[in-house]
């Protein structure tokens, strides 16, 4: 499956530009959008951020962005961090109540005092956009429709538009996380790949992740995916998105980017993946970070917005099909 010859070792891999098919994405959805609202209906999300953890906060901002751009309506809750389980509980039961609320999203991570599984479960399935109350994840084991989480359908997108083959393919997932990394190896799968998930107690990981002719890096650990790890010609998707801050640790990753260093300089911190840059001279295929699989997240939640809109309410858009039909 792996198409780097040794003598091409050292030539760049191809870059898989997440920015662009996240755009693309958004695009596409323009039109299903006008069809809805051809039929009255506004798609609307709801996002709910607890607290004022920064790094969720701008989450969130880019999440309400995206939707105004695309003309649906979307509503911020912001609960604060003090809140009780029981009282989020009731303000996820009132967005389910309300019939102009296709998406609600949590945004994680919740405060220690707030019971995470019993919010989540709260969320009318039907309304789950980020596909993670177990209703929905059991429709996602037995490969049945259903609200799947975004950044793996996003990651799953890269792959599709790519033109990466995964029928018989080995894939490599390293995490197993409820959000990435378990949902990602069962997509993979469905699409039939061969998938080994690999965590923290994997024995020799650089020997499994170098049977990989796909593999995944979904770990949170800057730049841990050395060359080493990688089958030459592999296909590399870098979920993590970590920043880096301290000098020394810039010099180290970039030695091989001097472009990435000097932007680092300059700005004084940069976002690294989880694959070291030196990967991309031996992959065939790699996400750049940042620009890679980031973007996708919020692509897929607009469509998943879109999607949830036409399960609960696309009786309308029969109705306004037939009465264009009837009219003409
Ligand atoms: P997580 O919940 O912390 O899970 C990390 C997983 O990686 C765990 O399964 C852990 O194993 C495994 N792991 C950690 N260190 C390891 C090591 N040294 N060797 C092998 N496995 C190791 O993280 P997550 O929420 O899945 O996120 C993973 C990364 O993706 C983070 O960088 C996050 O910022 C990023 N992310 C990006 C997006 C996006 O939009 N691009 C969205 C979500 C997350 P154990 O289970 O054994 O502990």
């Amino acid at each position: 499956m792996s198409s780097k010859n040794p003598e091409e070792i050292g030539v760049a891999a191809r870059i898989l530009n997440g920015a662009e098919i996240g755009k693309q994405i958004q695009e596409e959805l323009r039109q299903p959008i006008a069809e809805l609202k051809h039929a009255g209906i506004t798609p609307g999300l709801a996002a709910v951020l607890v607290g004022e953890n920064p790094g969720s906060q701008i989450y969130v901002r880019n999440k309400i962005r995206a939707c105004e751009a695309l003309g649906l309506f979307s509503e911020r809750l912001t609960p604060a961090a003090s809140i009780t389980t029981a009282a989020l509980r009731a303000e996820i039961e009132a967005l389910n109540r309300r019939p102009e609320i296709d998406a609600i999203l949590v945004q994680l991570p919740l405060p220690p005092q707030v019971n995470a599984h019993e919010i989540l479960e709260a969320v009318d399935p039907g309304k789950d956009v980020d596909g993670f109350h177990p209703y929905n994840v059991g429709l996602l084991v037995a490969n049945r429709p259903g609200l799947r989480p975004c950044t793996p359908i996003g990651v799953m997108e890269i792959l599709r538009r790519a033109g990466i083959e995964l029928k018989g393919a080995r894939a490599v997932v390293i995490g197993r996380s409820d959000i990435v990394g378990k949902p990602l190896a069962l997509l993979l799968m469905h699409q039939h790949a061969t998938v080994t998930i690999c965590h923290s107690r994997t024995r020799d990981l650089p020997a499994v992740a170098r049977t990989a002719d796909i593999l995944i890096a979904a770990m949170g650990r800057a730049a841990f995916v050395t060359p080493d790890f990688v089958q030459p010609g592999a296909t590399v998707i870098d979920v993590g998105i970590n920043r880096i801050e301290d000098a020394a640790t810039a010099e180290r990753f970039f030695a091989n980017h001097p472009q990435r260093l000097e932007e680092f300089r300059r700005k004084g911190s940069a976002l690294v993946g989880d694959v070291h840059p030196d990967v991309d001279a031996v992959a065939g295929a790699l996400t750049p970070v940042p620009g890679g699989v980031g973007p996708l997240t919020i692509a897929m939640l607009m469509s998943n917005t879109v999607e949830a809109t036409r399960r609960r309410r696309g009786q309308a858009l029969v109705g306004a099909a037939a009465r264009a039909g009837t009219a003409s």
